[in-house]
């Protein structure tokens, strides 16, 4: 055997995965088509239930990000919401927002050298009764226990698990960057301004820079090739006011800017015989629930939980598949209510009402109830 567990991909999900195998002490490869590590997308917002399971990380992830006590959101009349994000999580767990580049150097920094292969892609896997035959693209071969596909939302590996499964558009895009903390980037919390269902927002990512994003909602799937990316963005941002306007007029981005369209995916199958998914690859939701990494961190760490218990092989991945499957579905679920939730937490205001003057404990209700089960054993 070439390795207990080979994972195909190293974003957060192969990673994390890596991480918590070699943790049990197994034989871990992980590849990735890409000659290095992928992070572009500017910030993520990690919530405590992604940083549960992040501690093989230590303090180093808490010096280099964020913690974001309150989100702030502006209607173009200057109604503001804020949200109070300790009192959705309870006692002292914030979210912590970081520059992805970041996060993904720290958790490869965390895996023993040449874990990961790059510019190495799986071409075809054999499944036999107690391995997985794998060939590379290289020319290579490897036989491996098990095969974890944390290949992404366009996952390669999915045909292996749930052919049939596909993401589609959820009638939203995005652009993304990161500026420089400076004035008017210099707020400690993460501002949303809404207009037009259209939403610009920012947050501090640590290492003196803001995550800077738009998202746009646009009926049909907009291609928006690079070098077009601030012109189209600063024509929508017109529309939303003049607040915004100035905002995205004062942009001067550190990154090139980021355009994704917002995806949903759901597999049916999560395993088949001694080939599972993780992340993306088995599921997808609305970016603006600010929990897709985070769930595919969930994965990581119920996944190793089975071959803990179960050893390498079927059982352990059959096991991984029961217990993900429904609380992801339940998610699933929760996440087409936010959209609704963030409606509500604007209703719930006195129209002229500041930015920052109190914390409407309507709106904290409403996100705890959203939230709180995520903090339950994953
Ligand atoms: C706009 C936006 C904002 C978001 N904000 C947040 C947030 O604030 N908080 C949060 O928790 N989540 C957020 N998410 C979701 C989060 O980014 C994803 O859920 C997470 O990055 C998924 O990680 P992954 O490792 O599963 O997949 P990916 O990050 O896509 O990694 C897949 C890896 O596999 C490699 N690969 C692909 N195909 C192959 C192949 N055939 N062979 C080998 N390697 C391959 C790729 O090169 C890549 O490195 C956001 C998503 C978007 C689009």
């Amino acid at each position: 055997m070439h390795a207990d567990a080979l994972v195909v991909g190293a974003g957060i999900a192969g990673l994390t995965t890596a991480a918590r195998l070699l943790r049990l002490g197994l034989r871990v490869d992980v590849v990735d088509r890409a000659d290095a590590v992928q992070a572009a997308g500017a910030g993520i917002m990690l919530h405590p239930n992604a940083l549960a399971h992040l501690d093989h990380l230590g303090p180093g992830l808490y010096r280099a990000g964020h913690p974001i006590a309150r989100q702030v959101t502006t209607d173009p009349d200057g109604t503001a919401a804020v949200l109070d994000w300790a009192a959705v999580w309870g006692g002292d767990r914030l979210p912590l927002a970081i520059r992805r580049r970041t996060l993904s150097d720290l958790m490869l920094d965390h895996l023993p050298p040449d874990t990961v292969r790059w510019s190495t892609e799986p071409t075809a896997l054999t499944p036999a009764a107690d391995h997985v035959d794998v060939a590379f693209a290289d020319g290579g071969t490897g036989r491996y226990g098990v095969v974890l596909g944390a290949d992404g939302i366009n996952s390669w590996t999915r045909q292996y698990v749930d052919p049939e499964a596909a993401p589609h558009y959820l009638g939203h895009l995005y652009w993304r960057t990161t500026v420089r903390g400076a004035p008017p980037f210099d707020f400690d919390d993460w501002r949303i301004w809404r207009s037009g269902g259209h939403f610009f927002g920012g947050m501090p990512i640590g290492g003196g820079r803001y995550h800077v994003f738009l998202q746009a909602g646009l009926a049909d799937l907009r291609r928006v090739a690079p070098e077009r990316a601030y012109r189209e963005m600063a024509a929508i941002a017109a529309g939303m006011g003049p607040a915004v306007h100035g905002l995205v007029r004062s942009l001067d981005p550190l990154d090139t800017y980021n355009v994704r369209p917002a995806q949903g995916l759901s597999v049916g199958r999560w395993a088949a015989g001694r080939v599972a998914l993780v992340g993306d690859a088995a599921h997808s939701f609305s970016p603006a629930t600010t929990q897709g990494g985070a769930m595919a961190i969930e994965d990581t760490s119920v996944l190793a939980d089975e071959l803990a218990r179960h050893g390498v092989g079927p059982r352990a991945l059959a096991a991984y598949q029961e217990r993900r499957r429904p609380r992801v579905r339940d998610f699933a679920r929760l996440a087409r209510l936010h959209g609704v939730l963030s409606s509500a937490v604007q209703a719930n205001l006195t129209p002229g009402r500041p930015a920052g003057d109190g914390t409407p404990q309507g709106s904290a209700a409403w996100f705890r109830r959203l939230y709180r089960p995520l903090m339950e054993a994953a």
